[in-house]
Parts: C-alpha cells; sequence; structure tokens
C-alpha cells in the first residue's frame, strides 16, 4: 500500500478531457505540461523551472486526476505516493520510501513525482495532533532533502495535494519547494454537469434523465461524489436488469451518497 506508485505514459495516461470543468486551474497547469514537455525551451533562456506546485482544495475535488493528466499531457511517468500512508509506520521507513521514490524519478525524468495528503506528513512540527512523531518528521525532513537535492532544471516537478494548506509546516512553502499553489474548487453548476457527463459516459440514460437539472440540485457535491452517484445509479439499474438508467436510479441513489457525505462530515467534525 504504502510503495510509491507508477503510471507510465500510454494508452491508459488521463489527459485534460478526462478532468471536467476545473478550466482555471487546467490553464494554470498547462505550462507546467509544457516545461515537462519542452524544458530546453525555458532553459534556454534561462528561466527557473518551478519544482513544486501545491494543489489545494476539498477532497474529491479532482487534485489527483489533475495531476496526473499533467503526467499525462506531458507524456512522462507519473509517480506517487501518499502521506497518510506513512501514519503508522516504523521509524525510517518513510524517509526510505521517500529516498527511493526520488532515486526512481531521477531515473526517469522528466517525471511528475506526486504526494498525496502532504499534510500528513508536513504538518506543523509540533502543532499538536500527534507533535513530535519522529516518524512524521523524518519522512518531512527527507521530502525536504530531495526537493533540495535536485537542480532547479532536473525534470522532476514535485505536484502534492492537501485539503488542509493552514496546518502545513511553513518550511515546505519555502521559495524552491512548493512555491506555487494552485486552488481546486468546488464544481459549479456548469462543471457538475460536465463532470456528469464524463460519468455518464458507458452508460445508457432513459429519456427522463436530464443531467442539466440533476446539476441544479447536486450543490456542494465534489466530483468524487458525482462520480459515486452516476455508478450508484447504474448499479442499481443493474441490479434490476434494466437496460437504461432511469430518472428514479439517480433519485435514489442521490439519497444514499448524500446519507454518506452527511455521515463522513460528521466524522470528521
Ligand atoms: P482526495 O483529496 O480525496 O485524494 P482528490 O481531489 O485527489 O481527492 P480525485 O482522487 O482526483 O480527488 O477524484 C476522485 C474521483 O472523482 C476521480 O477519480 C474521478 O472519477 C472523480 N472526479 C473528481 N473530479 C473530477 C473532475 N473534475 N472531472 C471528472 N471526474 C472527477
Amino acid at each position: 500500500k504504502s510503495r510509491a506508485q507508477r503510471i507510465d505514459p500510454g494508452e491508459h495516461a488521463k489527459k485534460f478531457k478526462d478532468v471536467a470543468g476545473l478550466k482555471e486551474e487546467k490553464e494554470e497547469l498547462e505550462e507546467i505540461v509544457d516545461f515537462l514537455a519542452n524544458p530546453a525551451k525555458y532553459t534556454g533562456i534561462g528561466a527557473r523551472i518551478p519544482k513544486g506546485i501545491l494543489l489545494v482544495g476539498p477532497p474529491g475535488t479532482g487534485k489527483t486526476l489533475l495531476a496526473k493528466a499533467v503526467a499525462g499531457e506531458a507524456g512522462v511517468p507519473f509517480f506517487s505516493l501518499s502521506g497518510s500512508d506513512f501514519v503508522e509506520m516504523f521509524v525510517g521507513v518513510g524517509a526510505s520510501r521517500v529516498r527511493d521514490m526520488f532515486a526512481e524519478a531521477k531515473k526517469n525524468a522528466p517525471c511528475i513525482v506526486f504526494i498525496d495528503e502532504i499534510d500528513a506528513v508536513a504538518r506543523k512540527r509540533g502543532s499538536g495532533l500527534g507533535g513530535g512523531h519522529d516518524e512524521r518528521e523524518q519522512t518531512l525532513n527527507q521530502m525536504l532533502v530531495e526537493m533540495d537535492g535536485f537542480g532547479v532544471n532536473e525534470g522532476i516537478i514535485v505536484m502534492a495535494a492537501t485539503n488542509r494548506v493552514d496546518i502545513l509546516d511553513p518550511a515546505i512553502l519555502r521559495p524552491g519547494r512548493f512555491d506555487r499553489r494552485v486552488t481546486v474548487g468546488r464544481p459549479d453548476v456548469r462543471g457538475r454537469e460536465e463532470i456528469l457527463q464524463v460519468h455518464a459516459k458507458g452508460k445508457p440514460l432513459g429519456d427522463d434523465v436530464d443531467l442539466k437539472k440533476i446539476a441544479q440540485t447536486t450543490v456542494g457535491f465534489t466530483g468524487a461524489d458525482l462520480e459515486n452517484l452516476m455508478n450508484e445509479a447504474a448499479i442499481a439499474c443493474a441490479k434490476d436488469g434494466r437496460k437504461f438508467i432511469e430518472q428514479e436510479d439517480i433519485s435514489k441513489s442521490f439519497i444514499k451518497v448524500g446519507i454518506g457525505k452527511e455521515k463522513k462530515s460528521k466524522i470528521i467534525s
């Protein structure tokens, strides 16, 4: 579980077209794609390519998907680890996993290194909750060592995701580390409709299903919630042995997904 994942460019690579909505976010990241695809264009005129980009936004809004799409668009490999994998680990293991991943990344540059839930590792030192956690600090220190260690134009771009930028250790936000930030918001009505269209692909819809209307009634839903909604509806339809997903299936799964969301937020708060 805690080993780095690797996705190589190819048929299954994610592309920007797989990321619905998030127009401004994609525009901001287009530059990163160009850095990775044409590094000489920038280094040739003395430009310093950014090392780290922090994606900030609520869970399920498509941060991982965006990072994968940047790698896919640039045609470079994608390496990833999740901060939460290190929480219960023996001292030293997290740091060595980080070291191994960066060693692999260097061999495969240009590439993207993605760290999901970076706040699990990079929360402010001594900030209450699990303060003085040796394992976490060692993992964080190793991450900083690695980021400082590779040259600015080595072709590795580190992307990290968090929904808690407020608790991050300021050390990781210093220039030359994660000095760029892209905010990934919850989708608006237009974004929700586009996300629904992506996740309705391959799912035959009955005549009474109007994605625009569903978009209007799913205020606050993230991309992950909408994906879940369409999937639950498809399951309900298949269970009944019907060929077309009806509005009734979606209404029922709306209640199911909606209740699930409520439960989750209660646990968090
Ligand atoms: P977390 O912080 O929980 O890791 P995240 O922001 O990284 O969440 P993703 O893992 O990228 O979210 O999204 C989960 C799933 O939700 C995606 O695999 C995709 O199916 C769907 N999804 C989210 N956002 C979008 C989007 N903008 N377009 C299409 N699908 C989306």
